[in-house]
């Protein structure tokens, strides 16, 4: 009888389901099997030294080739793996393949990535993170980890134990998007970080009006204050480095500089990088 209860309200879920919600249960289905399947790959966006505009690192951004709907970017999918736990598997593949594509790129090059709050929760990720340091042999001082602040909403005092861990065996953290969502500067207090990330709508909002454009400017003197190196990110126009890097941002990230670019690429632009930097 309960089966048969359970298998009407499945007939029922299946017909009723939106034309949205049975295309997510869809992703969500093909999304289980994407890993074994080698259907992600990473690309690369470099960060660099606002004044020299030489690069110090390159963020690691997770892409998926999907075979019927073509690349999917990670806004799409990321949400759902964090829903069905997938982000774990998933975040791993992230932090290995990154350490490994960073192991082939001129020291000191570092790689950001990022990891979700669920990840950093788990008890298995200092131990991951220090295999994947140790199979490389990555410098951990080349690796940064990227977080955001809705990580410290739960457990604060496990993430600060594990962020003081991590950066004791010299991996590097950054909190990212910095200004949205879970803001506080108490966080700058609370927590051992290494660099703060201004997100990008701040970066498009500052040159249209004063009050944005000492917002920005505000922020940038609250990483100096707690002694953290800044990033502004989304930096798409001249003047808006121009503005970055005279109110004290430390490095720049943006389409200005580049857009994110295939593993294969990495070496070209760094070539690149250093020829510009010869010349001048
Ligand atoms: P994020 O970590 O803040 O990464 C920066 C995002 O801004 C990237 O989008 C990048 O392509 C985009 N971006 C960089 N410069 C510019 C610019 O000048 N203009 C504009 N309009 N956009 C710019 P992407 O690659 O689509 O990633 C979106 C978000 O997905 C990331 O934001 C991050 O939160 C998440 N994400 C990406 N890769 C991973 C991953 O491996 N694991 C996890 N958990 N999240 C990831
Ligand atoms: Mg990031
Ligand atoms: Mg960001
Ligand atoms: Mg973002």
């Amino acid at each position: 009888k309960a089966k048969q209860i359970a298998g009407n309200s499945h007939v029922f879920y299946e017909t009723g389901m939106s034309a949205e919600a049975s295309a997510r249960s869809e992703l969500e289905y093909d999304l289980s099997r994407a890993l074994d399947r080698n259907e992600f790959f990473l690309e690369y966006q470099p960060i660099v030294c606002s004044e020299t505009r030489m690069i110090k690192a390159f963020e690691a951004l997770i892409r998926w080739r999907h075979p019927q709907k073509g690349v999917i970017a990670p806004d799409q999918f990321i949400s759902i793996a964090e829903a069905t736990g997938l982000i774990l598997p998933i975040g791993n593949w992230v932090i290995r393949t990154a350490c490994e594509e960073a192991m082939r790129w001129p020291s000191p090059i570092g790689v950001a990535v990022n990891v979700a709050g669920d990840q950093f929760r788990d008890p298995t990720f200092l131990p991951y993170v220090r295999d994947c340091l140790r199979q490389s042999g990555l410098a951990p001082e080349r690796l940064t980890v990227e977080v955001t602040e809705s990580i410290f909403s739960v457990d604060p005092s496990i993430i600060s134990d594990s962020l003081t861990e991590l950066r004791a065996e010299g991996v590097k953290i950054a909190l990212d998007d910095f200004g949205i969502g879970f803001s506080s500067i108490n966080n700058l207090r609370r927590f051992p970080l290494d660099h703060l990330k201004i997100d990008r709508s701040f970066t498009a909002a500052m040159l249209g009006s004063k009050r944005d454009a000492e917002l920005v400017d505000i922020i940038l003197k609250l990483g100096s204050t707690f002694d953290v190196s800044t990033t502004v990110e989304g930096v798409e126009t001249e003047p808006q480095l121009e503005y970055a890097r005279s109110r004290g941002a430390n490095a720049i990230q943006g389409f200005l500089i580049s857009r994110p670019v295939a593993a294969g690429d990495v070496s070209a632009i760094l070539d690149r990088n250093r020829v510009h930097h010869a010349k001048a």
